[in-house]
């Protein structure tokens, strides 16, 4: 897991934040980015091998990866082992690594906690003020998000909504149903349609391979592209194994599909997590570990050596863009 910090330099978070001080860094001379797909998977940590991790065996080149081994990913992708605890106590949770993600501001610091679920109002106020979709569209760049929202959401807005869901409506950024997933330009949560099948929607099931290759495609036509998926955290909530290396098996293969289908001479993608829990069945709650954010394309050396902590995330991306 060192790939990705061969040549860090030691700045403090603070400093790789002043994207536009004066004088610029030498760095930001180098031309912008194309292109960023941010795909996120809930719950995906770094965890040690053995029977508790249902990683560990498993034929997956992008997931298979574990404490104190080498990163070696395909397509020359750069690991970068990024800190999830922030320095607060306590478990990481979802509403606070999926803001610090999402914002760059170290959100479980803010509210002096790691918050399970959704956004509080506070962290609600920090994503409606600092996201990323807010950061770019105001630098002129186009945004997506990518997940497809059932009917039912737009019908009867939940009155808990995720991290994800408030940067993108606060931002103005178009929430897509399933009429864009018909015609091949949103992605499910749980990219084959499975859910939405069992649910009884009248939409057609498709392979990772598919979906992996419409996700490649719509992040072609914008400068930034969110992806969110989160059933790892629902499996490793269950303690269930098997589906666990299962369901590891099928995002290794949309991963790989989103990674075939793209020009990684110009797009730059990158896959990350809010916290550790599904790489440690042996508890049903979250775990300490790191996280891996896995980055490739033209953007790798760039963005993989920035990315510390959840908190650099969104700085790397700006700064790039
Ligand atoms: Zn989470």
């Amino acid at each position: 897991m060192t790939r990705g910090h061969r040549d860090t330099e030691t700045r403090r978070p603070e400093e790789t934040g002043t994207i536009f001080s004066s004088p610029r860094p030498r760095v930001s001379a180098s031309p912008r980015l194309d292109s960023v797909l941010l795909i996120f998977i809930d719950g995906l940590g770094i965890g040690t091998r053995g029977e508790h991790n249902p990683l560990d065996g498993i034929e997956s080149d992008l997931f298979g990866l574990f404490q104190g081994e080498e990163a070696r990913l395909p397509f020359e992708g750069l690991a970068a082992t990024t800190d999830v605890r922030l320095g607060v106590e306590g478990l990481p949770q979802s509403a606070t690594g999926q803001t610090a993600i999402l914002t760059g501001v170290n959100a479980p610091a803010l509210i002096e906690r790691h918050l399970h679920g959704y956004p509080s109002p506070r962290l609600k106020e920090a994503l409606e003020r600092h996201s990323i979709y807010k950061k770019l569209i105001s630098a002129g760049r186009r945004v997506a998000f990518a997940n497809a929202y059932t009917p039912r959401y737009f019908e009867k807005r939940p009155r808990f909504v995720s991290a994800t869901t408030v940067a993108a409506e606060s931002a103005g950024v178009r929430l897509r149903g399933l009429s864009d997933l018909a015609r091949g330009r949103a992605v499910f949560h749980d990219f084959t349609n499975y859910f939405l099948i069992g649910q009884g929607h009248m939409v057609r099931s498709c392979t990772p391979e598919q979906a992996g290759e419409r996700l490649a495609r719509l992040a072609e036509d914008y400068d930034f592209t969110l992806y969110e998926h989160f059933i790892t955290d629902i499996l490793g909530h269950r303690q269930d194994r098997p589906s666990a290396r299962e369901h590891i098996l099928l995002l290794t293969r949309f991963v790989r599909a989103v990674l075939d289908a793209s020009d990684l001479s110009r797009q730059t993608i990158i896959v990350t997590s809010d916290h550790g829990n599904i790489e440690d069945l042996s508890t049903r709650s979250h775990t300490l570990n790191p996280v891996a954010t896995l980055v490739f394309g033209r953007g790798r050396t760039r963005i993989a050596p920035r990315v510390r902590a959840l908190t650099d995330i969104t700085p790397a991306i700006v700064k790039a863009l």
